[in-house]
């Protein structure tokens, strides 16, 4: 890993800059530099064939300044930990950057949870819940899904958090399944609360977005929602793309026809489809690599950290990049873009719609609340276009770009809290 692609020496210097644009006393400073907490687990699980495993599972808590630390937790043969720190420190600053009363976390398990059977699973993230039970709880910590984990493994913790503590307690943790105090709307969340961003954006640079071409990289979760999102508000989805190829139509695709052809079909490859019709004469396939290229109005990595470098950032040439995965553009690749003049809305923001929804599914279960998802997605919109517009008022008293205003403005609300509870 290069220096300009390791995720913790890049959160430390986008700390170390914004500290040159805003005062932020050293203390918090020093604080900020390191997770408060790193607590590693040792989960020994006894596997269907009666043969005992040792997997090691952690959980990094870095800030809780705002509110109760929070954050995924993933399951990965090969996470590692500087990666597992800048995810907490960026989630420090997601929270406070989209205004919800939460600190940043992340955790994990060394584990390739595609080798385990679902017993195995079951056991292990429940022993996982049971050693992280006296340091999460719903005012202290608060962790949700990520890679490789869902709803019912967070419904598997829940249960054993219920044990060790001694009753049913909800709100530890968020990205439950709705009939287990789940919230409505979050799986839409993160896509759409991009397409709330990006649109809020548009509109106070005075662009219409209607017939804007956009290229999304990544048709999971996020990829497909938030292609849909920008599909009804009267963009044009010229691309999209997979781990395993992309697929290119003119015409405009239909996300949600295309989802049903790849579904149907095991592939993207072939699935042009315009409307409700899908027609291999419609479109070409292409590679993820010129999928990041393309002549587009908008260009949405959506799929994986570091995938727009020094090495393709000269040849981007939407001139506005939406980061919904976190950390697609490394440092170097910013400066370049920058210098191109392509406006890139920052990760913390553009992709904090999930986490909202999250603070969301806390609060319900704070305060034994149902919200429909109108109600849901209400919030959401209200929410994030106040805060994109606090960041652009930001960019624009600053002169700086839109992901440095994204973290002075964290850096402002975090400093703030920390001169009122006087933790100086
Ligand atoms: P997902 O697993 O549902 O989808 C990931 C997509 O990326 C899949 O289509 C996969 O095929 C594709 N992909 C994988 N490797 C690729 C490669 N080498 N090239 C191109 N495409 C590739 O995951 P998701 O939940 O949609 O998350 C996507 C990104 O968004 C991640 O960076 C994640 O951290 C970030 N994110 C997700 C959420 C959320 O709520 N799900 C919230 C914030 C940020």
């Amino acid at each position: 890993m290069t220096t300009d692609n390791n995720p913790w020496l890049r959160a430390k210097r986008q700390l170390d800059k914004v500290s040159k644009q805003i005062p932020i006393p050293p203390l918090l400073l020093a604080e900020l530099s390191e997770p408060h907490r790193i607590v590693t687990v040792s989960l020994p699980v006894k596997m269907d064939n009666g043969e005992i495993k040792v997997f090691e599972g952690y959980r990094v808590q870095h800030n809780n300044i705002l509110g109760p630390y929070k954050g995924g937790l993933r399951f990965h043969p090969n996470v590692s930990m500087d990666e597992v720190r800048a995810l907490a420190f960026w989630m420090s600053m997601k929270c406070s950057v989209v205004d919800i009363p939460m600190g940043g976390g992340k955790g994990g398990i060394t584990v390739n949870p595609k080798e385990l059977s679902e017993n195995e699973l079951k056991r292990l993230s429940k022993l996982f819940a049971n050693r992280l039970a006296p340091v999460i709880g719903p005012t202290i910590d608060v962790p949700a899904p990520d890679v490789n984990t869902n709803p019912q493994i967070m419904s598997w913790m829940v249960e054993e958090y219920a044990k060790v503590v001694g009753k049913k307690t909800l709100a530890v943790l968020t990205g439950k399944p709705l009939n287990n105090g789940g919230s409505q709307g979050r799986t839409e969340a993160t896509g759409l609360g991009g397409s709330y961003v990006l649109l809020e954006t548009l509109k106070k640079l005075k662009k219409n977005p209607k017939g804007m071409t956009v290229a999304v990289q990544g048709f999971g979760n996020v990829g497909y929602y938030v292609a849909e999102f920008l599909e009804k508000a009267g963009m044009k989805i010229v691309a999209v793309s997979d781990s395993k190829e992309g697929i290119y139509v003119e015409d405009g695709l239909s996300p949600k026809t295309t989802l049903a052809c790849k579904q149907k079909k095991g592939m993207l490859s072939g699935c042009y489809c315009v409307g409700s019709v899908c027609d291999v004469k419609k479109g070409r396939k292409i590679t993820n690599d010129e999928l990041l290229e393309l002549d587009v109005d908008i260009l949405v990595p959506a799929a994986l950290e570091n995938v727009i470098t020094d090495k393709n950032a000269a040849n981007i040439k939407a001139k506005i990049v939406l980061e919904m995965a976190n950390g697609p553009v490394t440092d170097s690749a910013d400066s370049i873009l920058k210098k191109n003049n392509v406006l890139v809305i920052p990760d913390i923001l553009a992709n904090s719609g999930g986490v909202c929804t999250s603070y969301y599914e806390w609060y319900q279960n704070m305060h034994h609340e149902k919200w429909a998802k109108k109600e849901v997605f209400t919030k959401l919109k209200g929410q994030l276009e106040r805060v994109t517009d606090e960041v652009l008022a930001v960019q624009k008293k600053y002169a700086v770009t839109m992901r440095d205003a994204a973290y002075i403005l964290a850096l402002k609300r975090i400093t703030n809290m920390y001169k009122r509870t006087k933790r100086m």
